[in-house]
């Protein structure tokens, strides 16, 4: 099932500590992608979908305080855990990290463990499935193991894509997807589809949330994409 691996998104200027840690990170099961600027970076958040991102403070063009103060600005991004690095250690510098949104933020040398127990830590927070766990949001349970969906006291019928669809929705409630994230997080990115197909989908979801009288949980975001709740 897509999806399942945490992805994690490293923004790292210099090349040595990128690699170092993308092989930590990937030693640790996370799916990794590098960005070597803050641009590059952007660019890759929505390409990508990260589950979580480690961002160096000094890089060369966008600083990692902007590239951090851009995401947590954007609806569609704002939920994403975001792990400051930085050489820096002044309390101001701390403090000034953490008001631009950074979720945490971690002083160079800092140990690898930590770095990896802090980085599973927020990926738990924010993205709680793992095969064979349920996901309960509000009157919503899902099992991922049985493939069973349940709002309330109701048995609710899906498809498999359907099910693939709110499985989704429902690791990251209130996060905006676009039609091109669920694409890559449902269909998988090998397949041609188009992102109408999301919407056909999402209705059909819609539909099977709402059957026995419920209200829609599903939030469409003009021009960003779909979000639950
Ligand atoms: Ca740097």
């Amino acid at each position: 099932m897509a999806g399942l691996v945490p992805k994690v998104l490293l923004i790292e200027d210099e090349p040595s500590q990128r690699a170092l840690l993308a092989y930590n990170l990937q030693a640790e099961g996370f799916e990794v992608v590098e960005a070597g600027d803050g641009e590059e970076g952007l660019l890759l958040v929505e390409e990508e979908a990260p589950d979580l991102i480690l961002l160096d403070w000094m890089l060369p063009g966008l600083s990692g305080i902007e590239v951090c103060r851009r995401l947590k600005t954007r609806t569609e991004t704002r939920a994403l855990p975001v792990i400051m690095l930085s050489a820096r250690s002044e309390e101001v510098d701390r403090v000034r990290g953490l008001e631009t949104g950074a979720d945490d933020y971690m002083v160079k040398p800092y140990s690898l463990a930590e770095l990896m127990a802090r980085a599973r830590a927020h990926l738990r927070r924010s993205r709680p499935v793992t095969v064979g766990e349920r996901l309960e949001w509000q009157d919503i349970v899902l099992d991922a193991e049985t493939h069973r969906v349940t709002r309330g006291e109701a048995m609710l019928k899906l498809g498999p894509t359907e099910f693939r669809l709110l499985t989704t929705f429902m690791e990251r409630p209130g996060r905006v997807w676009s039609r091109e994230q669920l694409l890559d997080r449902v269909w998988g990115r090998d397949i041609y589809v188009d992102t109408r197909t999301v919407d056909v989908h999402v209705g059909r979801l819609r539909k099977a949330l709402t059957v026995h009288g419920h209200e829609d949980p599903i939030r469409t975001v003009r021009g960003a994409g779909y979000a639950l709740g």
